[in-house]
């Protein structure tokens, strides 16, 4: 099997952002709609341990990327996931079919992330992340062009399009032949 070309028969599909921009909201909902199954790496990260410790500066932990490849391996080989993470660039290009990077305003995210109980340094980075793009800019160099979309996500109903369009997506995909 290892080294042999097997195509997946459902897809893999990235949900990535700045913290707060409803990639879990987002994902949680796609998966009921499609029943793909939902990978929050944040979570897989902390429960299983595959980080290099806490850094108090970034209020973070160091997450350890090979762990999560290979923690992750088997079950994108096999295809039907939706992927939750902030970050995309570390992932095998290969894995995934659609790449999406969901977008808030910064006024709203500031609101969010402050309900979160994000201040200093650690707000004002992500706000700064989510101004400049950071995350369409990781995508855009790390996926081929087609499979990246950039979704607003401001409102619930912008959450209620998104999972909507990318559940029509997800039903009509096939494996490449
Ligand atoms: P992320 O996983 O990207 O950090 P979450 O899905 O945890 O973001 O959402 C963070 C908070 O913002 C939650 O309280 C969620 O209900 C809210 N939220 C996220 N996206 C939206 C949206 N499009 N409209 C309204 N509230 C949202
Ligand atoms: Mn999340």
């Amino acid at each position: 099997q290892n080294g042999s070309i097997r195509s997946r028969c459902r897809p893999n599909i990235l949900v990535t952002g700045t913290p707060g921009t409803g990639k879990t909201t987002t994902s949680s909902a796609l998966a009921e709609a499609t029943h793909l199954r939902h990978l929050n790496v944040g979570d897989l990260v902390r429960e299983k341990n595959l980080h290099d410790g806490w850094d108090p500066e970034l209020e973070s932990y160091l997450i350890n990327e090979d762990l999560v490849c290979d923690e992750l391996e088997d079950l994108m080989e096999e295809g039907g996931n939706i992927v939750d993470y902030l970050g995309c660039d570390f992932f095998p290009e290969r894995w995934f079919d659609r790449v999406v990077v969901l977008q808030t305003d910064n006024t709203v995210l500031y609101d969010r992330l402050s309900r979160r109980g994000y201040t200093g340094s650690k707000l004002s980075n992500n706000i700064e992340c989510e101004i400049f793009q950071v995350l369409l800019q990781e995508a855009k160099e790390s996926y081929p062009e087609d499979i990246v979309v950039a979704l607003k996500s401001d409102t619930i109903e912008d959450i209620t399009r998104n999972v909507t369009s990318l559940t029509d997506w997800a039903r009509s995909w096939h494996p490449a032949s």
